[in-house]
């Protein structure tokens, strides 16, 4: 008896170390993915973190049979494996069904534990149990309907009528209400199951008036959510690791929520309830008849050899096309040739932060050569060509002066200050915010019409580069 009490006290110190070091691999795992030249490491260090974590929590003497725990590892690694291998412009999606598994798991944990525990819930205990129930709910659901908008399985646009918000914040509050008289009432178990179908409801109403243009910003709000109902599972289960994990979940995805919101400049009032999306239908169509002035390749590319600054401008487009080798290509030509050439990244270009500097380390450009908004838009003026390549939002510069526009204040890249602008897209159509963009219709701006990808690789060819 004693000896078992011994080896049941070791482990649990041996629980506690290997936590703390996860704890430590997670923080540094933050701080290292915030600069490009350590993000692998960062990576690195949550993945050995995550496995700690796991590790340690296998060690629980409260165990009694690994069987289960087995099957649902296997099972969970047959489905995180493929959903780690997609694309990389599907990666916000992705990170939506991680969030909904990771909220429908807080949420059945945190269901287990009432049961087990009513009508013995301490004060304390029922209030983080139900925040952690409120937010898993909601989140599980609101995450699958966001993972849904992306993927384009439901409609993207915002689906709004009159008095929609009132309505929705009427079922948060009810949740509220109920889990307020279970603190104080915690032997009422017929009222739990409300507490859990409330805000699985409120989850999908939460999403539907949302446009898909901003639910990479949604999915980063409720990835916050989801990590602050792992802290709350922490308080339930003691578990120090999880409250920190939480907390540190918890509070990027907010931070995130706020960068991404500010370089859209919008609200969060406005991204949560502006059904942002609707007005760009009607935005969108009126311009198409405008002339705009195209270009060849080959003439791309003398305007190109001739110039002193070149910067190029990536945006979603060039992920789209997977265009980044190619640019590669180009800025290695390019330079060859004498040319000064950098790249323009808005936080906001593409389908999730950082998705530009992402692709343009796949294709080894150098960091330093990547100059972020604040740091190239005092430059523009001074530079020979702006190459634009399947951008179009993140340079419209309606967002300065057309206060009617859906996107009036939001913070773009100033390439209408540039002697030359080229842009590089398929058509006239236009960007995630559905807007025409008054750019194209400068007497400076040459559109280059055609595939990101292979009209990059023409440009190449033209200037005499290439890898063959
Ligand atoms: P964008 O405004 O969505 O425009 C992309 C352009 O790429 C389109 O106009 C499209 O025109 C062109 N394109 C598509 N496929 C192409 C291909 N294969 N080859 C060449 N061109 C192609 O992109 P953006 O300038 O990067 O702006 C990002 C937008 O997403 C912003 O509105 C931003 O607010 C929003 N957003 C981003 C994030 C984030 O975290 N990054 C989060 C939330 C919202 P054609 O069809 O004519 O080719």
């Amino acid at each position: 008896m004693g000896e078992t009490l011994t080896a049941f006290a070791a482990s649990d110190t041996l629980i506690e170390v290997v936590y703390l070091i996860a704890s430590a691999l997670f923080i540094l795992s933050l701080k290292w993915m915030s600069s490009p030249t350590t993000a692998r490491h960062g990576v690195w260090a949550g993945e050995i973190g995550m496995v700690l974590a796991i590790a340690g929590t296998l060690l629980h003497h409260g165990i009694v049979d690994y069987k289960w725990i087995a099957i649902a590892l296997v099972l969970g690694s047959g489905i995180g494996i493929p959903l780690g291998m997609v694309q990389m412009t599907a990666v916000p999606q992705r990170t939506a069904l991680s969030h909904a598994f990771g909220a429908f798991c807080v949420t059945l944990v945190g269901t287990a534990e009432f049961y087990l525990r009513s009508p013995q819930v301490p004060r304390f205990m029922m209030s983080v149990l139900s925040m952690e129930v409120i937010l898993g709910g909601l989140t599980f659901t609101g995450s699958l309907m966001a993972a849904g908008k992306l993927q384009e399985i439901l409609p993207q646009r915002p689906l709004t009528y009159r008095g929609q918000n009132i309505v929705n914040l009427s079922f948060l509050a009810v949740a509220i209400g109920i889990a307020v008289y279970l603190v104080i009432h915690p032997g009422a178990r017929q009222l739990f199951p409300f507490m859990i179908g409330i805000p699985l409801i409120f989850g999908v109403l939460m999403i539907v008036p949302i446009g898909g243009a901003d639910m990479p910003t949604v999915i980063s709000l409720l990835n916050s959510y989801a990590g602050l109902s792992a802290a709350a599972m922490g308080f339930v289960l003691d578990n120090k690791l999880l409250i920190i994990a939480g907390a540190l979940d918890g509070s990027s995805g907010f931070i995130l929520s706020v960068i991404m919101s500010k370089a859209m400049n919008r609200s969060f009032a406005n991204v949560l309830f502006g059904a942002f999306g609707q007005v760009q239908t009607a935005a969108a169509g009126g311009e198409e008849a405008k002339p705009v002035r195209s270009a060849t390749a080959e003439e791309a590319a003398s305007i190109l050899t001739a110039a002193n600054k070149v910067v190029v401008v990536p945006g979603y487009g060039m992920a789209v096309a997977q265009a980044q080798h190619k640019v590669r290509e180009l800025y290695d030509a390019l330079t060859k040739k004498g040319v000064d050439v950098r790249f323009a990244i808005h936080p906001v270009a593409g389908r999730m932060p950082g998705h530009m500097n992402v692709l343009l380390a796949e294709a080894d450009i150098p960091y330093d050569r990547l100059m972020e908004m604040d740091e190239i838009n005092g430059d523009f003026a001074q530079t020979d060509v702006a190459l634009i390549i399947g951008a179009n939002d993140v340079t419209n510069p309606a967002a300065r002066t057309d206060t009617g526009s859906p996107i009036y204040g939001m913070p773009i890249l100033d390439v209408d200050k540039a002697r030359t602008v080229m842009v590089i897209k398929r058509g006239m159509s236009p960007g995630f915010a559905g807007i025409d963009n008054p750019l194209y219709y400068l007497d400076k701006t040459l559109m280059l019409f055609g595939d990101a990808k292979s009209f990059v690789s023409n440009i190449v060819r033209e200037v005499g580069g290439g890898h063959g």
